[in-house]
């Protein structure tokens, strides 16, 4: 039993793998992002040169890692991936950097959350292939200075403005992920469907996609509970019906909404009036943190136009209140 479980798991994890696409042409939307990084990508190739670093902001789950693997597989190299928290100290870094060979990339996730003294490390690494390293202790400690072969960073963060200037200054490329169009994740949905070879009809797959936050590591995982609701159900393809029902039990509303999304929306008509109200209150009233709050639930709202950012605070607007069946108050 403990085998067969095992094995599935490969299975599930192999299929997962699968999921990302390899090359620019598999990978659907962000039509801006990928032409620009096309563009880059051949011009560095024919002159025999690493690629520029490269920053990627934007939500979680948008494809950011994804892309990263895309690009080194366009420039055939190797790729090295880590993030900000893993990297603690000045040693850690200069142990990744020592094994690349030139051209290759490194990809560091939520590199925001570099600590201080590894970024200021990075800043020679990136500019000019070299880091200075104190050896010994005591009396015997030396400065050694340490050539490194050119290399690309690519820089992972949902969040740019917390980003030091000096350290986002070296980032030749940069590139923001928007949430994607319905009909590209529709494509993205239908993708995933051939891969775990489930029939989906086009008015499943639509609904996924207009209930997945715009973002497809939701679609994708919307997707595999819907399935399992299909298979259960013994219907063998997933129509608008199955998703509709699915997506009742899973607690996503016909905006695409979960309930995290919600209780805020809640909390800030009942308690605040529909604000202004500042994002650190909110959080605390609905018991999530607020980088939580400021980089995956706030970001869509603002996006369908749910929430207003104002001077004083977040607004829940007229769409907010509709959402919620509350009637807008007259004297707003
Ligand atoms: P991020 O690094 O921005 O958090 P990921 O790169 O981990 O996001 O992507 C999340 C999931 O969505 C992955 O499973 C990936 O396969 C899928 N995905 C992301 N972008 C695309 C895309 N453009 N086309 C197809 N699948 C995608």
């Amino acid at each position: 039993k403990l085998l067969s479980g095992d094995k599935a798991d490969d299975e599930e994890a192999s299929l997962e793998k699968s999921l990302r696409p390899q090359t620019l042409a598999q990978y659907i939307g962000q039509a801006r992002v990928k032409h620009e990084l096309g563009v880059y990508i051949e011009a560095a190739r024919k002159r025999e040169e690493s690629l520029d670093h490269v920053l990627l902001y934007g939500p979680p789950g948008l494809g950011k890692t994804t892309l990263a693997m895309v690009i080194a597989n366009e420039m055939q190299v190797n790729i090295r991936t880590t993030s900000g928290p893993a990297i603690e100290k000045p040693g850690d870094l200069v142990a990744l950097l020592n094994e690349l060979e030139p051209g290759d990339i490194l990809f560091i996730d939520e590199i925001h959350r570099l600590p201080k003294i590894v970024e200021e490390m990075l800043y020679s690494a990136m500019e000019d292939f070299f880091v200075d390293i104190v050896v010994g202790q005591g009396p015997t400690a030396h400065p050694v200075h340490f050539p490194l072969p050119p290399f690309t960073l690519i820089g992972a963060t949902t969040r740019a403005g917390m980003l030091s200037a000096p350290l986002r200054d070296r980032f030749g490329i940069v590139e923001h992920m928007a949430y994607y169009e319905v009909a590209d994740l529709e494509d993205i949905v239908k993708r995933t469907a051939d891969i775990f070879q489930t029939s989906i009809k086009p008015s499943g797959a639509h609904e996924i996609a207009r209930r997945s936050r715009g973002t497809p590591r939701i679609a994708n995982r919307l997707f595999k509970r819907i399935r399992d609701f299909a298979e259960v159900a013994d219907q063998d393809a997933i129509d608008e019906a199955i998703v509709a029902r699915s997506l009742t039990y899973l607690r996503v509303d016909d905006a695409g909404l979960d309930e995290t999304d919600n209780k805020l929306l809640r909390t800030m008509l009942e308690y605040y009036d529909g604000g202004p109200v500042g994002l650190a209150t909110i959080a605390a009233n609905i018991g999530e943190e607020t980088d939580t709050i400021a980089e995956v639930v706030e970001p869509y709202l603002l996006q369908i136009g749910f929430l207003k950012r104002t001077q004083r605070g977040r607004v829940v607007t007229i769409k907010g209140y509709q959402h919620l069946g509350v009637p807008y108050p007259q004297n707003k």
